[in-house]
């Protein structure tokens, strides 16, 4: 059995200007793929092994797609590359005067330094939501909520108890931004089609979702159109809404508001907010709200070599004055400028200013009720969006592998109304596995 002074991150040397990156989500990848391998050595370290594709996760928590389709392994990605380094390890601090990192495992020098960390859960200090709740943020916490789902409906199924039968089939998500809504939609289909077929013994004119936000309105980042069209869609599927509601505890049993409501349940679910997943080392004033502040070629305030890009970026603009939303397309485009300018550098060309280029946004509820903003203040809704938002997830979706699974799943689905992976999978770790335990840590920690 190995123990963590027992291992080292084992970098080669290298004439190249290395490029050391936290993180391999969207900007990360991203940022690599415009690096050019005969220019750069690049060190990629990331406390998940896997790209995952986050916008489909939710499916994966409600049984509609198996957790290896919408994830690749980041090996896989660069494995054409010769001088591409992943090291699946957390990084703990960063070090600008020595121009380190510092990970579990040791130390690594870089010339440049990419932080592209993202975003872990915001229980806003609640030790208590934090322990006793479900996040959504990865593939762990996607299947750990899968199977908290089926479990708490085959317990349903066996209690004498009517109280705890229904707190069983309560489900209640906080936060109803794009997440809380998409996984609300696809749980009120899932009992709709699904779940009577699984378990006749039980009534699910019983099983009660609930959606509740501390705003007015669901999906506040899109325009009010959109958000009251995905109320409507919500409610047709028999969600149940609650808005200017705040969780004020939950101790596993039972939900309670700030107003004194009480609602029972096994299962809460944290959608309600994000905060920058920042390392330590950087002088306060680089950061503002949880996020590095950056310059328009994403260098991070008071620092050349050092730069931060995606959701955990604050790049602030006339246009955007409290920075880009914490959304895929910014942290897509930052890496991919980013890589273009440090190749600018070599070549001693100069660097060009990053604007960004809003796409729109999508939001699908369930089965031909979906809504999009696009450019230009234009809306869509129902059918048309449902088909755009299909395309667009395929379009995304990393690899050839990954799109035909996908794509099969959701014909399966479209025709006989079920979804394959209603499989309950607990994760375990040996017994005195240290390694093994400290790498769950890693990925549950936030
Ligand atoms: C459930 C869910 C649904 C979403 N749906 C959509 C959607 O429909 N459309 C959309 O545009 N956006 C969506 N988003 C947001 C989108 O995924 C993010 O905006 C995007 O991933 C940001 O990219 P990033 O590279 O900044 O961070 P991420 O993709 O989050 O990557 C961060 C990486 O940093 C690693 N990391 C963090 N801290 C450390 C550390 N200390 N050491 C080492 N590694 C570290 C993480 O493991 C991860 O690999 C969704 C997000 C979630 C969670």
């Amino acid at each position: 059995m190995l123990h963590l002074e027992q291992l080292s991150l084992n970098i080669p040397d290298t004439t190249k200007p290395r490029v050391v990156v936290i993180g391999g989500g969207f900007g990360a990848v991203n940022l690599t793929k415009y690096l050019p391998d005969d220019q750069f050595q690049v060190v990629m370290l990331s406390k998940q092994h896997y790209y995952g594709f986050w916008p489909l996760l939710y499916q994966v928590a409600t049984a509609g797609l198996e957790p290896e389709s919408i994830a690749e392994p980041i090996r896989k990605l660069f494995d054409d590359r010769n001088d591409f380094h992943f090291r699946f390890v957390r990084v703990t601090a960063i070090n600008p005067a020595a121009k380190t990192v510092t990970t579990l495992i040791g130390d690594v020098q870089y010339d440049y330094l990419v932080i592209a960390t993202g975003t872990k859960s915001n229980y806003f200090g609640n030790e208590q939501i934090k322990h006793n709740s479900f996040g959504l943020k990865n593939l762990t916490d996607a299947v750990n909520l899968r199977s908290q789902l089926l479990q708490s409906f085959e317990q349903a199924n066996l209690t004498k108890d009517p109280d705890q039968r229904q707190s069983l089939l309560n489900i209640v998500i906080a936060g109803a931004g794009p997440t809380g809504v998409e996984l609300a939609g696809s749980l009120a289909e899932m009992r709709r089609h699904v779940l009577p077929r699984d378990y006749p013994g039980l009534d699910f004119r019983q099983m009660n979702i609930y959606l509740v936000d501390g705003l007015d309105r669901v999906l506040p980042p899109l325009s009010p159109e959109s958000s009251k069209n995905t109320h409507q869609y919500l409610e047709e599927l028999g969600v149940i809404i609650k808005l200017n509601k705040l969780v004020s505890s939950y101790d596993g049993e039972t939900v309670l508001f700030k107003d004194g409501e009480q609602i029972r349940t096994q299962t809460l679910v944290w959608a309600a907010g994000v905060a920058g997943a920042t390392v330590e080392g950087l002088p306060a004033e680089s950061l503002e709200r949880g996020r590095y502040l950056v310059n328009h070629f994403n260098q991070v305030l008071g620092f050349e070599d050092i730069f931060a890009i995606g959701d955990i970026a604050l790049m602030k603009s006339e246009k955007w004055p409290k920075g880009h939303p914490q959304v895929a397309q910014p942290a897509l485009q930052q890496g991919r400028l980013l890589g273009k300018n440090l190749t600018r550098e070599r070549r001693n060309q100069a660097w060009e200013a990053f604007e960004y280029f809003d796409k729109g946004s999508l939001a699908i509820v369930g089965r031909a009720r979906a809504v999009a903003d696009l450019p230009g203040n234009r809306s869509l809704k129902g059918f048309i969006a449902w088909v755009a938002w299909l395309f667009v997830h395929i379009y995304y979706l990393i690899g050839f592998r990954s799109k035909l699974i996908v794509m099969t799943n959701w014909l399966y689905r479209l025709f006989t109304y079920q979804r394959g992976t209603r499989i309950i999978i607990q994760p375990y770790v040996q017994p005195g596995d240290k390694v093994g335990e400290e790498f769950v840590r890693q990925q549950t920690v936030d």
